[in-house]
Formats: C-alpha cells, structure tokens, sequence
C-alpha cells in the first residue's frame, strides 16, 4: 500500500519560485525579519517584508510565475482578499521566538477564528 504524504498546513512551505522572490524582498529590506506570502486563486503572488513590530518593510510585490506582469484580473482589482487561497510568512532565520511570529501573523494576516 502507497504511504499517505499528509502535506503541513499550519505552515506551507514557499515554492522555489517563491523562495527566489522572499530572498530578494528580504535582501532590499534590512528591517524585514520575515515575508507575507499571499497566493491567489488565479497563480499570481503578493508579497511583502514585515519588521520586528509587524509593520511593512518593504512595498508590496505582486508578480507571476514565468510571467511578465500579473493577470488581468489582479490589474483590475489589486489581488483582491475574496481571491486569497493560502497565505503564511515566510520567516528569515533565525526566525523569532513563537510569541513574536503569533502577533505578527495576527497583525499582518489576521486572526483565524
Ligand atoms: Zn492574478
């Protein structure tokens, strides 16, 4: 019988394209400790730095892979949230303690209840 792979959804792990992209937003953002990573149900990604206190340190990025600019759709409404189909950070290491990563999230992402 084929071994059951339970994928980890607490915390998604980025995508090689992705990978790419959470090191060079960390790279021009000094202050980041971390990347917002949002997917959208259309494939196109927004991302953004976040420092210490959980505030942005970095523009928001929105892109596509293997693709020049973003679908139609994000052009027009921006990614917007009803879209969003998974979303985590993305934490530079080492990463900070579980308090700090849990006002964060909440802060950056929203509470989950
Ligand atoms: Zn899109």
């Amino acid at each position: 019988m084929a071994k059951k792979i339970t994928p980890k959804k607490r915390s998604p792990l980025p995508e090689q394209g992705e990978q790419a992209m959470i090191e060079a937003i960390l790279e021009g953002s000094p202050e980041g400790i971390g990347v917002a990573v949002i997917r959208l149900d259309c494939g196109c990604k927004k991302m953004a730095a976040v420092d210490k206190a959980g505030d942005p340190a970095s523009k928001v990025v929105m892109y596509r892979d293997k693709a020049e600019s973003i679908c139609d759709q994000c052009q027009a409404d921006n990614g917007d949230f009803m879209r969003v189909i998974s979303q985590f950070i993305s934490w530079k290491t080492p990463e900070p303690d579980v308090h700090t990563k849990k006002m964060i999230i909440s802060k950056v992402l929203g509470s989950e209840s």
